[in-house]
């Protein structure tokens, strides 16, 4: 029998079965798709809440920790599978904030350089903006990941350790409660282990609904676009650091091209893109950066965030179910939360000290 039973391939679950591995342990990663090809794959790749300062403490928490690791996970990806997860760290410009104070107060609460700065420096970071900003909040330790990249490193490091099995294609159905001991149904027959750990993103409600447990994690559909920008001949990209304006942001790829995101839409497992949000993304980024407008759209699509209360995951044991642990609901900021969510389970799956109190995530 296996030691761990992880369902669900995005980012949560093959953090998850890494470290799991890495101490030891016979992991199982269950996966109906391929891994990394669902959220994890969709997102946008900034290292950090969209606004910091407007999210509870517990996601601060959190966040701080895993924007710290994220250097090292990145290396350590790129040395051990020869995938670069392109981790770049070249700041945030904020346009048009209406809680600048706020912003400021949990910047020096958090020890986190923050600062407003005017166009001559705006200008002169990103000459391509539309010509419209007076000025802006600067953040220059904010990071981002090219976050499909950030999959196919964590699928290829679990294919290379000979502890972990990796089951992709295979659904769990449902899952069963018997004899103290957790039996996750699947179509070539039942699974078990000492330990199952739920990591099935927009999909882990559905996924406990089937013992009977009401989690309230709902999707929340995303839809992002890219655009190809031609290269530039001084060697300086269209855009350089990531540019958010009115919740509406745009992140720039090493290899120059410019992502546009995202809406927040309530739309149950529906994944197909649209029409309307792709021309309201246009005219988003079109605003920001009047240069798109010469650029090929070279793909729309939408993903399904794990929407929870307040954005809050669930990390720890289900109450009453001996043996059966969750790891879900990481909302807008899994890509970032993932280093500190996971390890902080694997804290509590190996008996060791947490990094963080772990109270805040409790079902
Ligand atoms: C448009 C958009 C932009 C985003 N931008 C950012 C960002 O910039 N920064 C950030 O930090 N976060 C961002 N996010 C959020 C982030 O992508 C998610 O919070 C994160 O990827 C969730 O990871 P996960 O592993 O929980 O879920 P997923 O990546 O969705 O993985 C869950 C996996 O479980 C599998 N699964 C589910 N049910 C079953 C079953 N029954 N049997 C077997 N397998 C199953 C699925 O196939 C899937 O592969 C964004 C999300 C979207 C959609």
């Amino acid at each position: 029998m296996n030691d761990f039973l992880i369902v669900g391939g995005g980012v949560i679950g093959m953090m998850t079965a890494w470290q799991l591995a890495d101490a030891g342990h016979e992991v199982t990663l269950i996966e109906r798709g391929q891994c990394g090809h669902e959220a994890s794959w969709a997102g946008g790749g900034i290292v950090s809440p969209l606004y910091p300062w407007r999210h509870p403490e517990s996601i601060s928490q959190l966040s701080r920790w895993s924007e710290d690791y994220y250097p090292e996970l990145a290396e350590r990806l790129l040395a051990e599978t020869g995938i670069d997860p392109e981790y770049r760290q070249k700041g945030l410009l904020y346009l048009r904030v209406d809680d600048e104070a706020e912003a400021i107060k949990w910047a020096q609460q958090m020890n986190k350089p923050l600062e407003r700065v005017d166009a001559d420096f705006l200008y002169d970071k990103e000459p391509n903006l539309a010509p419209c900003f007076d000025d802006a909040l600067w953040m220059p330790t904010l990071g981002s990941i090219r976050n499909p990249r950030l999959g196919q490193a964590l699928r290829a490091k679990l294919q290379s350790l000979v502890n972990v099995t990796m089951q992709e294609g295979v659904e769990v159905q449902g899952l069963q409660y018997r004899n103290d001991q957790v039996v996750l149904k699947t179509r070539t027959g039942p699974l078990i282990a000492a330990q199952v750990i739920l990591c099935g993103g927009a999909w882990t409600g559905q996924l406990l609904k089937t013992l009977g447990l009401e989690l309230p994690v709902h999707p929340v559909k995303g839809q992002m676009m890219v655009f190809k920008t031609p290269p530039i001949s001084d060697g300086r990209l269209l855009l350089e650091r990531v540019v958010l304006a009115d919740g509406r942001y745009l992140i720039p790829r090493a290899d120059g091209r410019v992502l546009v995101g995202s809406t927040l839409e309530h739309a149950d497992f529906d994944k197909t893109p649209t029409d309307r949000a792709r021309a309201s993304l246009y005219a988003s980024a079109v605003a920001m950066l009047p240069a798109l407008a010469r650029c090929e759209v070279e793909h729309h699509w939408a993903g399904l965030r794990p929407g929870s209360p307040q954005g809050i995951p669930f990390i720890g044991p289900v109450p009453g179910i001996k043996g059966l642990f969750v790891n879900a609901g990481h909302y807008r900021n899994g890509l970032v939360l993932a280093p500190a969510a996971t390890r902080l389970l694997v804290n509590r799956l190996l008996g060791q000290t947490p990094i963080l109190d772990p109270t805040p995530y409790q079902w």
